[in-house]
């Protein structure tokens, strides 16, 4: 019988999980024949939801005797089991399914409340909610669909992000298609990216020129020297500093919290990852070899008799290189834009966050948070292994061997 002349019939289980409860539920199906036209199950807690879409002949005589026997099945194996007619066209929304994931400590019954909320306004329909995080809910995953009108997916996140401000929360918004999970090149920035400090600060400070220093960091910030400008200005500062104190520097930099978990899952997964810096190459080497990461580009200060000289070896890494040097390395690897990530803090890491595939603002300044696809506001860099939907014990797993 064709699917169109068949009554649909949703059956839905629920119970204390045991083994053995798909196989008995599809064997009668089986044995009277029906059809069974998807199937789905989720286990929270030891507790089953089943659910089995089965297509029946709309005579009444067919189909008891197959509700019948289902309802005894299930009932010896203590689980409850509902039934309903539904509609025989599926409800297929034109639209685009994306993957919203919120992770953070204020993720309770009130913040999962809060994003529901803005998801109903958008009329997204959830298909999927899993949790991604251990034993607390540190992290959720929910897949949807969106009714395709143009700018929805991007003002739904602006929503989110708004509606989650004050919440603890962070919360991405990404196209969910293959490419999601299969990213294959991670680049970071460094300074206050993958370490926890600015490289230039410390040695100002060890050089005695800290004020001197932050005066034109601040006259960068306020748009009043170029990158180049003020990068140069500062390096001249750092005449004469002794380049021993520099490499004792390197050899001790802090590294972010979930930096290394995050690139040994990576490097496991088959991912490249690389370092692009507009800092100090001293600084970035170092990191290379102590994090094995692939690459490692950064600018190199000039020295001279066991001194700086006050100047920066051409070409600089602006802005710009930075985005062009991902696009190099992607290009060297042959891996597609689209597969790599890139994530910073600062504004001259915006380029290179709109080239990536997946461009993170990582507890950054408000500037960058609102024109990065995405943005963490807390806790460590391993938390981008959510976004990539890996589960606490797939991490876990690749962490342990
Ligand atoms: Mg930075």
């Amino acid at each position: 019988m064709p699917d169109s002349h068949l009554e649909r019939v949703l059956v839905t289980v629920t119970g204390p999980d045991t083994s053995g409860i798909t196989a008995a539920l599809t064997g009668v199906l089986a044995e009277k024949g029906a059809r069974l036209l998807d199937i789905e199950q989720v286990v929270v807690q030891g507790q089953l939801t089943l659910c089995l879409l089965v297509g029946l002949g709309s005579a009444r005589a067919a189909s008891e005797p197959v509700l019948k026997d289902l309802l005894f099945t299930a009932k010896r194996m203590g689980l409850d089991l509902d039934f309903a007619v539904v509609p025989g066209e599926r409800d297929e929304r034109a639209g685009q399914r994306y993957a919203v994931t919120a992770i953070g400590d204020g993720l309770d019954a009130n913040g999962v409340h809060v994003i529901a909320d803005v998801l109903a306004r958008y009329h997204a329909n959830i298909e999927q909610i899993r949790q991604l995080s251990g034993e607390r809910l540190g992290s959720v995953e929910i897949l949807l669909g969106l009714p395709a009108e143009v700018g929805a997916a991007s003002a739904l996140r602006r929503d989110l992000i708004r509606a989650t401000a004050d919440l603890d929360i962070d919360v991405a918004v990404q196209r969910e298609r293959l490419t999601r999970r299969a990213k294959r090149l991670v680049i970071m920035d460094m300074d206050s990216t993958l370490i926890r400090i600015e490289v230039i600060d410390e040695l100002a400070r060890m050089h005695g020129v800290v004020d001197r220093v932050s005066e034109i960091t601040r006259r960068a910030m306020a748009g009043e020297l170029d990158f180049e400008e003020s990068l140069r200005e500062r390096v001249a500062l750092l005449r004469g500093l002794k380049v021993e104190k520099v490499h004792a520097l390197a050899a001790d930099l802090p590294v972010t919290e979930g930096a290394r978990e995050m690139l040994t899952v990576l490097r496991k997964l088959g991912f490249k990852t690389g370092v692009i810096s507009g800092g100090f190459t001293f600084a970035a080497y170092a990191l290379k070899e102590r994090l094995g990461l692939d690459y490692a580009y950064a600018n190199e200060l000039v020295e001279d008799a066991g001194v700086l000289t006050g100047e920066v070896k051409q070409p600089v890494v602006s802005p710009q290189r930075k985005a062009d040097l991902l696009d190099a390395i992607a290009q060297r690897e042959g891996i597609a834009l689209e597969q790599t990530i890139a994530i910073g803090d600062g504004a001259n890491d915006l380029a290179m966050l709109e080239r990536a595939g997946l461009g993170i603002a990582f507890h950054a300044k408000p500037r960058l948070r609102e024109q990065a696809d995405t943005a963490l506001r807390a806790g460590g860099l391993d938390r981008i292994l959510y976004l990539l939907g890996l589960h606490a014990h797939d991490i876990a797993d690749l962490l342990a061997d």
